[in-house]
């Protein structure tokens, strides 16, 4: 199974500003995640090359077709760590 990087509580819906998990009510961080992590409606509408990390970056998968627009299942968000 692949690793994602976007799959982060910093991404997660569940995560509150206050820094705690709706789901597990404790403070979390980005360097977690579970199985009930659910992508950020705001992300999950927007992801295209523009807004993955990896857009004119070394790691891009795919950097001959990268563009505004296209999409391939190794995009990440921009705030990911890693
Ligand atoms: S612990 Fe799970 S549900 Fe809670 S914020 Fe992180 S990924 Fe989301
Ligand atoms: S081609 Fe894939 S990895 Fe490269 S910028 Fe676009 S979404 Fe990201």
């Amino acid at each position: 199974m692949a690793i994602r990087l976007g799959n982060s509580c910093i991404n997660c819906e569940n995560l509150t500003q206050e820094g705690a998990c709706k789901i597990h009510m404790v403070a979390v961080s980005n360097n977690y995640t579970c199985d009930h992590f659910s992508m950020k409606a705001t992300l999950k509408d927007d992801r295209n090359c523009v807004t993955c990390t990896r857009f004119h970056e070394s790691d891009c998968a795919n950097p001959q077709a990268a563009a505004p627009g296209m999409l391939c299942t190794h995009w990440a968000p921009q705030n990911a760590t890693a």
